[in-house]
């Protein structure tokens, strides 16, 4: 059973499913199911393939021949994996497929952000033609939360854009920010010393926001905040504060706490761009995405 957009946009999992010969159910869906909704799609399915939807205890529970479960993307937060390996069932997900998407969609929003894309095309639509003044990136100094692979990706496109990139990711060795020429640093010392904060790094499924108000207050007066990450990340309420009293001068955020993010404050807060957690989805990554759990799907199933 698939809940995922990619029954829309492409066929080549379906390919590998009929080659196979596994039989799949397209089911077409345009928000994540709920989890009730989930129970009833999961049920009787050896397979289930999900984007944002809730995989939890409750729907592996109902899905006693289910024998994997696998993420079309690569953050797994939605998915309760305790309960899915207490329950003998394998979890897979599509690492890198979606590297290059998601680093050139943060760029985009990060763009559109200093220069102030989206107000300036209202206006020009509006009929007003007014002038909008942003910074140069060139000598700004970016800070990476979290230098995985989407990271490092956003640290090469910002060093071709002439900034100075540092990075905090306690797990990964000295080597790795040596060779992409970027700093490593403290999470306070990154936080400090940046004009733009990006995040990369996954959600761990309870943990508080990583971003509240005090670290948000760290930030230099003026700067920039790129999520592309998990809404969980950030205390959204800080945020839209910082944002309206002015402490930062603005905002570019794809994913939320909740999706839709109904009533979230950043709604109607000032300088942000908002787009719907649709950061992996290039046409490349769509079908890498597809074809990566389609493959995982069926050599499971094998055995
Ligand atoms: P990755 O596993 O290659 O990199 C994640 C990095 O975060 C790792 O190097 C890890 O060591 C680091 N990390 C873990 N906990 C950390 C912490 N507390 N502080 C700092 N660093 C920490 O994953 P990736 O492919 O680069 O993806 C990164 C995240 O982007 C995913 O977990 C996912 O949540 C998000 N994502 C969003 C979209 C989207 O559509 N907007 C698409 C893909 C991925």
């Amino acid at each position: 059973v698939t809940t995922q957009s990619f029954a829309r946009y492409t066929d080549s999992p379906w390919r590998v499913f009929e080659e196979a010969r596994v039989p799949a159910r397209r089911s077409r869906f345009a928000h994540p199911l709920a989890e009730d909704e989930l129970v009833r799609e999961a049920a009787g399915a050896a397979a289930l393939v999900v984007g944002l939807d809730p995989v939890t205890a409750k729907v592996i529970g109902a899905a006693p021949s289910l024998r994997v479960i696998a993420k079309h993307g690569v953050g797994v937060d939605n998915i309760d994996v305790a309960a899915a390996r207490a329950a003998g069932i394998r979890v897979v997900n599509a690492p890198g497929a979606n590297t290059t998407a998601v680093a050139d969609m943060t760029m985009a929003l990060l763009l559109a952000a200093v220069r102030r894309i989206v107000p300036a095309h209202t206006s020009v639509v509006q009929g007003r033609w007014e002038r909008f003044f942003g910074p140069e990136l060139a000598g700004r100094t970016l800070a990476v939360i979290g230098f995985g692979r989407i990271g490092q990706a956003v640290a090469r496109r910002a060093r071709g854009f002439d900034m100075t990139v540092v990075a905090y990711d306690p797990h990964l060795p000295a080597e790795v920010f040596a060779e992409q020429g970027v700093r490593a640093a403290g999470l306070d010392e990154c936080l400090a010393a940046a004009d733009v904060v990006t995040l990369h790094l996954p959600l761990a499924p309870g943990a508080p926001p990583l971003l509240g108000r005090a670290e948000l207050a760290r930030l230099r007066p003026g700067a920039y905040l790129v999520n592309t990450a998990r809404g969980g990340l950030v205390d959204e309420a800080a945020l839209a504060e910082a944002l309206r009293d002015g402490h930062l001068a603005g905002a570019a955020v794809d994913v939320f706490a909740s999706e839709p993010p109904d009533g979230s404050p950043l709604l109607d807060a000032p300088n942000v761009v908002l787009t719907p957690h649709c950061g992996a989805f290039s046409h490349e990554a769509n079908a890498a995405m597809g074809t990566t759990v389609a493959t995982d799907v069926v050599r499971v199933l094998r055995g």
